[in-house]
Protein backbone atom coordinates (compact mmCIF):
# COMPACT_ATOMS: atom_id res chain seq x y z
CA UNK A 1 0.00 0.00 0.00
CA UNK A 2 1.09 3.60 -0.84
CA UNK A 3 1.92 5.45 2.06
CA UNK A 4 0.80 8.71 2.33
CA UNK A 5 2.24 11.36 4.62
CA UNK A 6 0.43 12.81 7.09
CA UNK A 7 0.85 16.84 5.15
CA UNK A 8 -0.50 17.13 1.83
CA UNK A 9 1.58 19.19 -0.13
CA UNK A 10 0.13 22.66 -0.46
CA UNK A 11 -3.25 22.59 -3.05
CA UNK A 12 -3.64 25.03 -6.17
CA UNK A 13 -5.85 25.18 -8.93
CA UNK A 14 -6.28 24.55 -12.57
CA UNK A 15 -7.03 26.86 -14.48
CA UNK A 16 -6.39 26.84 -18.92
CA UNK A 17 -3.99 23.70 -18.25
CA UNK A 18 -1.94 25.36 -15.55
CA UNK A 19 -1.53 25.17 -11.53
CA UNK A 20 -2.27 28.81 -9.68
CA UNK A 21 -2.54 30.22 -6.16
CA UNK A 22 -5.12 32.81 -5.77
CA UNK A 23 -4.49 35.60 -7.40
CA UNK A 24 -4.17 37.64 -4.32
CA UNK A 25 -2.43 34.78 -2.91
CA UNK A 26 -4.95 33.85 -0.02
CA UNK A 27 -5.26 30.33 1.09
CA UNK A 28 -7.20 28.52 3.87
CA UNK A 29 -6.08 25.41 5.93
CA UNK A 30 -7.63 21.99 5.39
CA UNK A 31 -8.18 20.43 8.45
CA UNK A 32 -7.82 16.28 8.94
CA UNK A 33 -11.47 15.70 11.19
CA UNK A 34 -10.26 12.94 12.76
CA UNK A 35 -7.68 15.15 14.55
CA UNK A 36 -7.80 18.91 13.88
CA UNK A 37 -4.65 18.74 11.89
CA UNK A 38 -3.45 20.77 9.32
CA UNK A 39 -3.03 18.48 6.41
CA UNK A 40 -2.73 20.85 3.86
CA UNK A 41 -3.74 24.91 2.64
CA UNK A 42 -5.57 25.06 -0.70
CA UNK A 43 -6.28 28.45 -2.43
CA UNK A 44 -8.84 31.00 -1.23
CA UNK A 45 -9.93 31.79 -4.91
CA UNK A 46 -11.27 35.00 -6.03
CA UNK A 47 -14.20 36.13 -8.37
CA UNK A 48 -11.45 37.05 -10.89
CA UNK A 49 -9.79 33.36 -10.76
CA UNK A 50 -13.07 32.13 -11.39
CA UNK A 51 -13.88 33.91 -14.24
CA UNK A 52 -10.14 33.26 -15.33
CA UNK A 53 -11.39 29.51 -15.32
CA UNK A 54 -14.74 30.42 -17.24
CA UNK A 55 -13.23 32.21 -19.86
CA UNK A 56 -10.72 29.80 -20.72
CA UNK A 57 -13.22 26.64 -20.60
CA UNK A 58 -15.57 29.31 -23.30
CA UNK A 59 -12.14 29.73 -25.32
CA UNK A 60 -11.51 26.14 -25.27
CA UNK A 61 -15.54 25.50 -26.05
CA UNK A 62 -15.34 27.21 -28.86
CA UNK A 63 -12.72 25.81 -30.60
CA UNK A 64 -13.71 22.57 -30.53
CA UNK A 65 -10.56 21.17 -28.87
CA UNK A 66 -13.13 18.58 -26.97
CA UNK A 67 -16.51 19.21 -28.39
CA UNK A 68 -15.01 19.22 -32.03
CA UNK A 69 -13.24 15.54 -31.70
CA UNK A 70 -15.16 12.04 -31.99
CA UNK A 71 -16.81 10.56 -29.30
CA UNK A 72 -15.02 7.55 -29.52
CA UNK A 73 -11.75 10.27 -28.79
CA UNK A 74 -13.12 11.79 -25.63
CA UNK A 75 -14.14 7.81 -24.50
CA UNK A 76 -10.75 7.13 -24.64
CA UNK A 77 -9.40 9.97 -22.67
CA UNK A 78 -12.07 9.28 -20.16
CA UNK A 79 -11.06 5.40 -19.92
CA UNK A 80 -7.61 6.68 -19.12
CA UNK A 81 -9.03 8.75 -16.52
CA UNK A 82 -10.28 5.22 -15.21
CA UNK A 83 -7.53 3.21 -15.58
CA UNK A 84 -5.63 6.59 -13.90
CA UNK A 85 -7.66 6.22 -10.79
CA UNK A 86 -7.47 2.71 -10.36
CA UNK A 87 -3.91 3.04 -10.65
CA UNK A 88 -3.84 5.75 -7.82
CA UNK A 89 -6.56 3.59 -5.99
CA UNK A 90 -4.48 3.54 -2.73
CA UNK A 91 -3.21 7.11 -2.38
CA UNK A 92 -7.16 8.28 -3.80
CA UNK A 93 -8.58 6.10 -0.80
CA UNK A 94 -5.93 7.28 1.95
CA UNK A 95 -6.11 11.00 1.11
CA UNK A 96 -10.12 10.82 1.22
CA UNK A 97 -10.13 9.33 4.39
CA UNK A 98 -7.60 12.18 5.61
CA UNK A 99 -9.90 14.93 4.57
CA UNK A 100 -13.26 13.89 4.80
CA UNK A 101 -12.97 11.42 7.64
CA UNK A 102 -14.73 8.41 6.41
CA UNK A 103 -13.40 5.00 6.84
CA UNK A 104 -10.93 3.46 4.46
CA UNK A 105 -13.72 0.70 3.60
CA UNK A 106 -16.08 3.61 2.07
CA UNK A 107 -13.34 5.59 0.72
CA UNK A 108 -11.94 2.42 -1.17
CA UNK A 109 -15.71 1.84 -2.54
CA UNK A 110 -15.89 5.08 -3.44
CA UNK A 111 -12.59 5.39 -5.86
CA UNK A 112 -14.14 2.30 -7.59
CA UNK A 113 -17.02 3.53 -7.83
CA UNK A 114 -15.12 6.99 -9.45
CA UNK A 115 -13.63 4.93 -11.83
CA UNK A 116 -16.17 3.11 -12.91
CA UNK A 117 -18.32 6.35 -13.82
CA UNK A 118 -15.42 7.44 -16.17
CA UNK A 119 -15.78 3.43 -18.06
CA UNK A 120 -19.76 3.80 -18.23
CA UNK A 121 -19.64 7.07 -19.70
CA UNK A 122 -17.12 5.99 -21.63
CA UNK A 123 -19.19 3.32 -23.27
CA UNK A 124 -22.44 5.49 -23.45
CA UNK A 125 -21.24 8.22 -25.23
CA UNK A 126 -20.27 6.13 -28.27
CA UNK A 127 -24.08 4.47 -28.58
CA UNK A 128 -26.43 5.90 -30.84
CA UNK A 129 -28.63 8.61 -29.70
CA UNK A 130 -31.29 10.89 -31.29
CA UNK A 131 -34.22 10.03 -32.92
CA UNK A 132 -35.58 10.73 -36.59
CA UNK A 133 -39.32 11.41 -37.21
CA UNK A 134 -41.73 10.43 -40.03
CA UNK A 135 -43.05 13.47 -40.57
CA UNK A 136 -45.12 15.35 -43.98
CA UNK A 137 -43.18 14.48 -47.22
CA UNK A 138 -40.47 16.20 -48.41
CA UNK A 139 -39.51 16.83 -45.37
CA UNK A 140 -37.17 14.53 -43.05
CA UNK A 141 -37.09 15.66 -39.21
CA UNK A 142 -34.28 14.48 -36.85
CA UNK A 143 -32.90 14.86 -33.68
CA UNK A 144 -29.71 15.53 -32.09
CA UNK A 145 -28.11 15.63 -29.07
CA UNK A 146 -25.20 18.39 -28.19
CA UNK A 147 -23.07 19.25 -25.54
CA UNK A 148 -24.84 22.40 -23.45
CA UNK A 149 -21.13 24.60 -23.75
CA UNK A 150 -19.77 25.62 -20.70
CA UNK A 151 -20.78 23.69 -17.36
CA UNK A 152 -20.53 25.07 -14.07
CA UNK A 153 -20.27 22.12 -11.55
CA UNK A 154 -20.29 22.57 -7.92
CA UNK A 155 -19.56 19.97 -5.38
CA UNK A 156 -20.22 18.95 -1.16
CA UNK A 157 -17.99 17.96 1.41
CA UNK A 158 -19.84 14.32 2.18
CA UNK A 159 -18.66 12.22 -0.92
CA UNK A 160 -15.61 14.94 -2.20
CA UNK A 161 -13.98 12.62 -5.10
CA UNK A 162 -17.18 10.53 -6.33
CA UNK A 163 -19.87 13.61 -6.06
CA UNK A 164 -17.17 15.58 -8.36
CA UNK A 165 -16.93 12.35 -10.63
CA UNK A 166 -20.58 11.94 -11.14
CA UNK A 167 -20.82 15.26 -12.78
CA UNK A 168 -17.52 15.72 -14.38
CA UNK A 169 -17.59 12.33 -16.27
CA UNK A 170 -21.20 13.00 -17.68
CA UNK A 171 -20.50 16.79 -18.40
CA UNK A 172 -16.80 16.02 -20.35
CA UNK A 173 -18.64 12.76 -22.38
CA UNK A 174 -21.19 15.33 -23.75
CA UNK A 175 -18.28 17.06 -25.20
CA UNK A 176 -18.66 20.24 -22.54
CA UNK A 177 -15.90 21.93 -20.77
CA UNK A 178 -16.19 22.90 -17.50
CA UNK A 179 -15.49 25.02 -14.21
CA UNK A 180 -15.46 22.60 -11.35
CA UNK A 181 -15.61 24.05 -7.82
CA UNK A 182 -14.94 21.71 -4.68
CA UNK A 183 -16.19 22.07 -1.21
CA UNK A 184 -13.34 24.36 0.59
CA UNK A 185 -13.59 21.60 3.04
CA UNK A 186 -12.39 19.05 0.77
CA UNK A 187 -10.59 19.85 -1.89
CA UNK A 188 -7.70 17.52 -1.69
CA UNK A 189 -9.30 14.08 -3.61
CA UNK A 190 -10.25 16.88 -6.29
CA UNK A 191 -6.92 17.93 -6.73
CA UNK A 192 -5.38 14.54 -7.21
CA UNK A 193 -8.43 13.91 -10.01
CA UNK A 194 -7.60 17.08 -11.88
CA UNK A 195 -3.50 15.93 -12.01
CA UNK A 196 -4.84 12.53 -13.46
CA UNK A 197 -6.82 14.92 -15.93
CA UNK A 198 -2.88 16.58 -16.82
CA UNK A 199 -1.52 13.32 -16.41
CA UNK A 200 -4.16 11.87 -19.52
CA UNK A 201 -3.57 15.46 -21.54
CA UNK A 202 -6.71 16.81 -21.83
CA UNK A 203 -6.62 19.76 -24.00
CA UNK A 204 -5.71 23.19 -22.27
CA UNK A 205 -8.74 24.89 -20.92
CA UNK A 206 -11.04 21.78 -20.96
CA UNK A 207 -11.07 21.16 -17.18
CA UNK A 208 -10.57 24.16 -14.90
CA UNK A 209 -10.75 23.65 -10.96
CA UNK A 210 -11.45 26.56 -8.88
CA UNK A 211 -11.31 26.51 -5.18
CA UNK A 212 -12.75 29.26 -3.11
CA UNK A 213 -15.60 30.23 -0.72
CA UNK A 214 -18.97 29.25 -2.22
CA UNK A 215 -20.17 32.62 -1.83
CA UNK A 216 -17.46 34.10 -3.73
CA UNK A 217 -15.94 31.53 -6.15
CA UNK A 218 -19.73 29.70 -6.54
CA UNK A 219 -21.73 32.78 -6.44
CA UNK A 220 -19.92 34.12 -9.75
CA UNK A 221 -19.49 30.89 -11.68
CA UNK A 222 -23.83 30.83 -11.31
CA UNK A 223 -23.75 34.31 -12.22
CA UNK A 224 -21.70 34.59 -15.06
CA UNK A 225 -23.22 34.66 -18.51
CA UNK A 226 -21.07 32.82 -20.02
CA UNK A 227 -21.80 29.41 -18.15
CA UNK A 228 -24.30 27.87 -19.87
CA UNK A 229 -25.16 25.24 -17.05
CA UNK A 230 -25.16 24.82 -13.11
CA UNK A 231 -25.36 21.56 -11.83
CA UNK A 232 -24.66 21.28 -7.91
CA UNK A 233 -24.62 19.17 -5.48
CA UNK A 234 -25.00 20.24 -1.80
CA UNK A 235 -27.94 21.94 0.82
CA UNK A 236 -31.31 22.82 -0.49
CA UNK A 237 -30.79 26.46 0.91
CA UNK A 238 -27.52 26.99 -1.05
CA UNK A 239 -29.43 25.19 -4.24
CA UNK A 240 -32.26 27.68 -3.81
CA UNK A 241 -29.85 30.36 -3.78
CA UNK A 242 -28.17 29.40 -6.69
CA UNK A 243 -31.35 28.77 -8.97
CA UNK A 244 -32.22 32.00 -7.97
CA UNK A 245 -29.01 33.33 -9.06
CA UNK A 246 -28.74 31.30 -11.99
CA UNK A 247 -32.62 32.54 -13.51
CA UNK A 248 -30.91 36.01 -14.09
CA UNK A 249 -28.86 34.20 -17.22
CA UNK A 250 -31.32 31.62 -17.83
CA UNK A 251 -28.93 28.95 -16.93
CA UNK A 252 -29.67 25.36 -17.47
CA UNK A 253 -30.25 24.22 -14.08
CA UNK A 254 -29.34 20.77 -12.33
CA UNK A 255 -29.31 20.56 -8.04
CA UNK A 256 -29.15 17.19 -5.84
CA UNK A 257 -30.53 18.47 -2.65
CA UNK A 258 -31.16 17.21 1.00
CA UNK A 259 -33.29 14.97 1.96
CA UNK A 260 -34.83 13.40 5.10
CA UNK A 261 -35.80 9.73 3.60
CA UNK A 262 -38.00 7.30 5.52
CA UNK A 263 -36.98 3.97 5.72
CA UNK A 264 -40.35 1.95 6.59
CA UNK A 265 -40.63 -1.41 8.49
CA UNK A 266 -43.60 -3.59 8.08
CA UNK A 267 -43.90 -6.18 10.97
CA UNK A 268 -44.01 -8.91 8.35
CA UNK A 269 -40.18 -7.88 7.32
CA UNK A 270 -37.29 -10.30 7.94
CA UNK A 271 -36.42 -8.22 11.30
CA UNK A 272 -32.79 -8.54 11.22
CA UNK A 273 -32.27 -7.73 7.63
CA UNK A 274 -34.42 -4.54 8.18
CA UNK A 275 -32.66 -3.35 11.55
CA UNK A 276 -29.22 -4.11 9.46
CA UNK A 277 -30.32 -2.44 7.01
CA UNK A 278 -31.30 0.69 9.04
CA UNK A 279 -28.10 1.06 10.57
CA UNK A 280 -26.62 1.24 7.27
CA UNK A 281 -28.84 3.74 6.08
CA UNK A 282 -27.87 5.83 8.65
CA UNK A 283 -25.01 5.57 10.40
CA UNK A 284 -22.69 4.88 6.64
CA UNK A 285 -21.05 8.33 6.24
CA UNK A 286 -21.54 9.00 9.43
CA UNK A 287 -24.99 10.25 8.45
CA UNK A 288 -23.52 12.62 6.03
CA UNK A 289 -25.49 11.54 2.85
CA UNK A 290 -27.87 13.15 1.08
CA UNK A 291 -30.08 9.94 0.98
CA UNK A 292 -29.02 8.88 4.30
CA UNK A 293 -32.28 6.71 5.84
CA UNK A 294 -32.63 9.24 8.69
CA UNK A 295 -36.50 8.46 10.03
CA UNK A 296 -37.34 4.94 10.71
CA UNK A 297 -40.87 4.06 11.02
CA UNK A 298 -41.42 0.83 12.30
CA UNK A 299 -45.42 -0.74 12.47
CA UNK A 300 -46.67 -0.47 15.32
CA UNK A 301 -46.61 -4.64 16.75
CA UNK A 302 -42.78 -4.48 16.70
CA UNK A 303 -41.66 -0.83 17.24
CA UNK A 304 -40.04 -1.85 21.23
CA UNK A 305 -38.31 -5.23 19.56
CA UNK A 306 -37.16 -2.84 16.75
CA UNK A 307 -36.12 0.17 19.17
CA UNK A 308 -34.71 -2.40 21.54
CA UNK A 309 -32.13 -4.50 18.87
CA UNK A 310 -31.47 -1.17 16.61
CA UNK A 311 -30.03 0.26 19.93
CA UNK A 312 -28.35 -2.88 21.06
CA UNK A 313 -26.58 -2.76 17.86
CA UNK A 314 -26.08 1.09 17.38
CA UNK A 315 -24.01 1.34 20.65
CA UNK A 316 -21.85 -1.17 19.35
CA UNK A 317 -20.34 0.47 15.92
CA UNK A 318 -16.74 0.97 16.69
CA UNK A 319 -16.24 4.77 15.91
CA UNK A 320 -12.76 6.22 15.32
CA UNK A 321 -10.46 7.37 12.63
CA UNK A 322 -11.20 6.32 9.68
CA UNK A 323 -7.51 5.11 8.97
CA UNK A 324 -7.81 3.21 12.16
CA UNK A 325 -8.02 -1.04 11.69
CA UNK A 326 -12.13 -1.72 13.09
CA UNK A 327 -12.94 1.64 12.73
CA UNK A 328 -16.82 1.47 11.36
CA UNK A 329 -18.11 5.25 11.58
CA UNK A 330 -15.77 8.06 11.42
CA UNK A 331 -15.94 11.54 12.32
CA UNK A 332 -18.19 14.44 11.04
CA UNK A 333 -16.43 16.62 8.26
CA UNK A 334 -15.96 19.74 10.21
CA UNK A 335 -15.97 21.59 13.74
CA UNK A 336 -18.59 23.84 12.36
CA UNK A 337 -20.70 20.84 11.19
CA UNK A 338 -19.86 18.93 14.29
CA UNK A 339 -21.40 22.33 15.86
CA UNK A 340 -24.36 21.89 13.90
CA UNK A 341 -24.91 18.46 14.90
CA UNK A 342 -24.92 18.63 18.07
CA UNK A 343 -27.03 21.46 18.48
CA UNK A 344 -29.75 19.72 16.94
CA UNK A 345 -28.96 17.23 19.34
CA UNK A 346 -30.07 19.55 21.57
CA UNK A 347 -33.15 20.99 20.00
CA UNK A 348 -34.48 17.51 19.72
CA UNK A 349 -34.28 17.37 23.70
CA UNK A 350 -36.08 20.89 24.14
CA UNK A 351 -38.63 19.21 21.76
CA UNK A 352 -39.51 16.69 24.43
CA UNK A 353 -37.40 13.73 22.26
CA UNK A 354 -36.32 11.31 24.28
CA UNK A 355 -32.67 9.70 23.61
CA UNK A 356 -32.71 5.87 23.27
CA UNK A 357 -28.73 5.98 22.79
CA UNK A 358 -25.89 8.27 22.29
CA UNK A 359 -26.45 12.43 21.89
CA UNK A 360 -22.70 13.17 23.13
CA UNK A 361 -19.69 14.00 21.50
CA UNK A 362 -17.43 11.78 22.03
CA UNK A 363 -14.00 12.21 23.72
CA UNK A 364 -11.19 10.09 25.35
CA UNK A 365 -8.30 8.12 23.82
CA UNK A 366 -7.64 11.22 21.85
CA UNK A 367 -10.85 11.28 19.92
CA UNK A 368 -12.06 14.94 21.70
CA UNK A 369 -9.41 16.22 19.19
CA UNK A 370 -11.36 15.24 16.18
CA UNK A 371 -15.21 15.68 15.76
CA UNK A 372 -16.98 12.40 16.49
CA UNK A 373 -20.43 12.05 17.40
CA UNK A 374 -22.07 8.87 19.32
CA UNK A 375 -24.47 7.36 17.12
CA UNK A 376 -27.44 9.23 18.32
CA UNK A 377 -31.18 7.34 18.47
CA UNK A 378 -34.12 9.98 19.01
CA UNK A 379 -37.71 8.27 20.32
CA UNK A 380 -41.25 9.43 21.41
CA UNK A 381 -41.16 11.89 17.91
CA UNK A 382 -44.24 13.40 16.37
CA UNK A 383 -44.09 15.49 12.87
CA UNK A 384 -43.92 18.43 13.87
CA UNK A 385 -40.69 18.36 15.80
CA UNK A 386 -37.35 20.02 14.02
CA UNK A 387 -35.25 17.05 14.44
CA UNK A 388 -38.33 15.06 12.62
CA UNK A 389 -38.44 17.64 9.56
CA UNK A 390 -34.97 18.92 8.87
CA UNK A 391 -31.87 17.36 7.86
CA UNK A 392 -29.34 17.19 10.98
CA UNK A 393 -27.14 15.25 8.22
CA UNK A 394 -25.27 13.43 10.66
CA UNK A 395 -25.37 10.11 12.74
CA UNK A 396 -28.98 11.20 14.43
CA UNK A 397 -32.27 9.16 13.35
CA UNK A 398 -35.67 9.58 14.67
CA UNK A 399 -37.85 6.28 14.95
CA UNK A 400 -41.25 6.65 14.51
CA UNK A 401 -44.54 4.36 15.24
CA UNK A 402 -47.07 3.46 12.57
CA UNK A 403 -50.20 2.15 12.50
CA UNK A 404 -51.03 0.38 9.11
CA UNK A 405 -50.01 1.43 5.23
CA UNK A 406 -51.87 4.29 4.84
CA UNK A 407 -50.33 5.81 8.05
CA UNK A 408 -46.77 4.86 7.11
CA UNK A 409 -47.17 6.61 4.12
CA UNK A 410 -48.32 9.94 5.45
CA UNK A 411 -45.73 9.90 7.46
CA UNK A 412 -43.20 9.13 5.23
CA UNK A 413 -44.43 11.94 2.75
CA UNK A 414 -44.98 14.32 4.85
CA UNK A 415 -41.75 16.49 5.03
CA UNK A 416 -40.53 18.70 2.03
CA UNK A 417 -37.81 16.43 0.98
CA UNK A 418 -38.18 13.54 -1.62
CA UNK A 419 -34.92 12.35 -2.27
CA UNK A 420 -34.96 8.41 -0.87
CA UNK A 421 -37.24 5.64 0.80
CA UNK A 422 -37.31 2.27 1.79
CA UNK A 423 -39.63 0.08 2.28
CA UNK A 424 -38.95 -3.60 4.38
CA UNK A 425 -41.56 -6.30 3.72
CA UNK A 426 -42.12 -10.04 2.59
CA UNK A 427 -45.44 -9.13 0.67
CA UNK A 428 -44.03 -8.34 -2.76
CA UNK A 429 -47.32 -6.35 -3.70
CA UNK A 430 -47.20 -4.37 -0.48
CA UNK A 431 -43.99 -3.27 -0.98
CA UNK A 432 -44.29 -2.37 -4.74
CA UNK A 433 -47.79 -0.43 -3.45
CA UNK A 434 -46.06 1.59 -0.73
CA UNK A 435 -43.42 2.50 -3.12
CA UNK A 436 -45.46 3.56 -5.82
CA UNK A 437 -46.94 6.31 -3.25
CA UNK A 438 -43.80 7.53 -2.22
CA UNK A 439 -42.57 10.99 -3.44
CA UNK A 440 -39.42 10.27 -3.98
CA UNK A 441 -36.59 10.04 -6.66
CA UNK A 442 -34.48 6.67 -5.14
CA UNK A 443 -36.28 4.14 -3.75
CA UNK A 444 -35.20 0.34 -2.42
CA UNK A 445 -37.22 -2.72 -1.06
CA UNK A 446 -35.62 -4.66 1.89
CA UNK A 447 -32.32 -2.75 1.03
CA UNK A 448 -31.26 0.45 1.57
CA UNK A 449 -28.59 2.71 0.26
CA UNK A 450 -26.97 0.77 -2.95
CA UNK A 451 -25.70 2.74 -6.03
CA UNK A 452 -25.14 2.09 -9.82
CA UNK A 453 -23.80 4.50 -12.36
CA UNK A 454 -26.23 2.95 -14.22
CA UNK A 455 -29.34 4.24 -12.49
CA UNK A 456 -30.43 7.87 -12.64
CA UNK A 457 -30.14 9.44 -9.17
CA UNK A 458 -32.32 12.45 -7.82
CA UNK A 459 -34.66 14.11 -5.88
CA UNK A 460 -38.45 14.98 -6.02
CA UNK A 461 -40.37 18.38 -4.10
CA UNK A 462 -36.95 20.49 -2.65
CA UNK A 463 -34.92 17.77 -2.59
CA UNK A 464 -33.84 18.51 -6.34
CA UNK A 465 -34.06 18.65 -9.96
CA UNK A 466 -33.02 16.34 -12.72
CA UNK A 467 -31.02 13.43 -12.36
CA UNK A 468 -27.57 12.11 -11.98
CA UNK A 469 -26.32 9.21 -13.31
CA UNK A 470 -27.18 6.81 -16.02
CA UNK A 471 -28.87 7.95 -19.38
CA UNK A 472 -30.49 10.50 -17.89
CA UNK A 473 -27.28 11.66 -16.07
CA UNK A 474 -25.79 12.36 -19.77
CA UNK A 475 -29.19 13.93 -20.87
CA UNK A 476 -28.55 16.66 -17.71
CA UNK A 477 -25.39 17.67 -19.87
CA UNK A 478 -26.96 17.70 -23.31
CA UNK A 479 -29.08 20.17 -25.62
CA UNK A 480 -31.38 18.91 -28.39
CA UNK A 481 -31.46 20.01 -31.30
CA UNK A 482 -34.05 19.54 -33.70
CA UNK A 483 -33.07 19.21 -37.89
CA UNK A 484 -35.31 19.43 -40.42
CA UNK A 485 -34.35 18.64 -43.98
CA UNK A 486 -36.24 19.75 -46.93
CA UNK A 487 -35.70 16.68 -49.21
CA UNK A 488 -37.43 18.94 -53.01
CA UNK A 489 -35.48 21.77 -53.14
CA UNK A 490 -37.64 24.17 -54.95
CA UNK A 491 -39.76 27.52 -53.48
CA UNK A 492 -42.68 26.69 -51.08
CA UNK A 493 -45.02 29.03 -53.34
CA UNK A 494 -46.98 30.35 -50.41
CA UNK A 495 -46.79 34.39 -51.94
CA UNK A 496 -48.45 34.53 -55.99
CA UNK A 497 -46.57 37.42 -56.50
P1 LIG B 1 -23.55 23.89 0.98
O1 LIG B 1 -24.76 23.52 0.26
O2 LIG B 1 -23.45 25.25 1.58
O3 LIG B 1 -22.24 23.73 0.05
C1 LIG B 1 -22.11 22.86 -1.05
C2 LIG B 1 -21.23 23.53 -2.10
O4 LIG B 1 -21.82 24.75 -2.55
C3 LIG B 1 -19.84 23.92 -1.60
O5 LIG B 1 -18.90 23.77 -2.64
C4 LIG B 1 -20.04 25.35 -1.23
O6 LIG B 1 -18.84 26.08 -1.14
C5 LIG B 1 -20.92 25.83 -2.36
N1 LIG B 1 -21.65 27.05 -2.07
C6 LIG B 1 -22.02 27.55 -0.88
N2 LIG B 1 -22.68 28.71 -1.03
C7 LIG B 1 -22.73 28.97 -2.36
C8 LIG B 1 -23.27 30.02 -3.17
N3 LIG B 1 -23.88 31.07 -2.61
N4 LIG B 1 -23.14 29.96 -4.50
C9 LIG B 1 -22.52 28.90 -5.07
N5 LIG B 1 -21.97 27.89 -4.37
C10 LIG B 1 -22.08 27.91 -3.03
O7 LIG B 1 -23.28 22.81 2.04
P2 LIG B 1 -22.58 22.98 3.43
O8 LIG B 1 -21.26 22.44 3.29
O9 LIG B 1 -22.62 24.35 4.01
O10 LIG B 1 -23.57 22.12 4.30
C11 LIG B 1 -24.80 22.68 4.75
C12 LIG B 1 -25.86 21.64 4.84
O11 LIG B 1 -26.21 21.24 3.52
C13 LIG B 1 -25.44 20.34 5.50
O12 LIG B 1 -25.48 20.40 6.86
C14 LIG B 1 -26.43 19.39 4.91
O13 LIG B 1 -27.64 19.49 5.59
C15 LIG B 1 -26.59 19.89 3.52
N6 LIG B 1 -25.75 19.17 2.55
C16 LIG B 1 -26.37 18.28 1.74
C17 LIG B 1 -25.62 17.57 0.86
C18 LIG B 1 -26.25 16.60 -0.05
O14 LIG B 1 -25.54 15.77 -0.63
N7 LIG B 1 -27.53 16.67 -0.24
C19 LIG B 1 -24.17 17.67 0.77
C20 LIG B 1 -23.62 18.67 1.66
C21 LIG B 1 -24.40 19.38 2.50
P3 LIG B 1 -18.07 26.18 0.27
O15 LIG B 1 -17.48 24.87 0.51
O16 LIG B 1 -17.07 27.24 0.12
O17 LIG B 1 -19.11 26.56 1.28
Amino acid sequence: MVEVKKRVVNLKMFIDGEWKDAENQDTRPVINPANGEVISYAPEGTAADARAAIYAARRAFEEGVWSGISAQERASYLLKIADKIEDYADELTQLETMDNGKPLREAGFDVGDAAACFRYYAGLITKPDGQTYHVADPMQAMVVREPVGVCGLIVPWNYPLLMSVWKIAPALAAGNTIVFKPSEVTPVTPKKLFEIFEEVGLPKGVANMVMGAGAVVGNEIASHPEVDMISFTGGTKTGKHIMKTAADTMKKVSLELGGKSPNIIFADADFETAVDYALFGIYAGSGQVCSAGSRILVEESIYDQFVARFVERAKQIQVGPGNASGTEMGPLVSQEHLEKVLSYIEIGKQEGAQIACGGKRIVGNGLEKGYFVEPTVFVNVNEEMRIVQEEIFGPVVVIQKFKGEEEAIKLANGTIYGLAGGVFTNNGAKGLRVIKKLRAGITWVNSYHPTYNEAPWGGYKQSGIGRSLGTFGLEEFQEIKQININLQVEPIGWFSN
